[in-house]
């Protein structure tokens, strides 16, 4: 186990779902909140500040509000799915403006594909997560094993 090359951690029924959105996709964002609310409303929801304000006021759910984006909001949500607090991720990261914070944009969705989880980056693809069968199940991601990988490294650089 520890010198398998992957770990296979749990998406629960409940899951741990991230929600950004850059300016000018934000509303989008929140109307496709309000419309699937039903569902959002069984799972944690947390966001970016601005955008956690926004779903908040329009759905009436809970959201739990890390900073605004550009202030390091992306790095915070960045860290908690490194410390597997998060499993799930809508990033509706607007493809038509520069954006100040671009590095913790690109820092994000890599540190998301790296810990296998779930993400969408736009509403076609937000809707067939919100609708897939996994949803209501436990679902097994895998990642690279780090206990591994460092024990690894150490030796490679005695
Ligand atoms: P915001 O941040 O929700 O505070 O606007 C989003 C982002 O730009 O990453």
């Amino acid at each position: 186990m520890l010198q398998d090359a992957y770990v296979t951690f749990e998406i629960g029924k409940t899951k741990h779902i991230a929600l950004v959105a850059h300016d000018g996709k934000k509303k989008e964002l929140v109307e496709w909140c309000d419309k699937n609310k039903d569902i959002l409303k069984s799972h944690f929801l947390c966001g970016t500040g601005t955008t956690s304000r926004l779903i908040a006021e329009k759905t009436g759910l809970p959201v739990k509000a890390y900073n605004s984006g550009p202030l390091g909001g992306d790095q915070q949500i960045g860290a908690k799915i490194v410390e597997g607090q998060i499993d799930f991720m809508i990033f509706l990261w607007d493809p038509l403006e520069a954006q100040p914070h671009d590095p913790d944009v690109k820092a994000l969705l890599r540190i998301a594909v790296v810990y296998d989880i779930p993400i969408a980056n736009n509403l076609a693809t937000a809707d067939f997560m919100l609708h897939s069968k996994y949803m209501t199940e436990v679902y097994d991601r895998r990642v690279e094993n780090f206990n591994k990988k460092v024990e690894d490294r150490v030796s490679s650089m005695k």
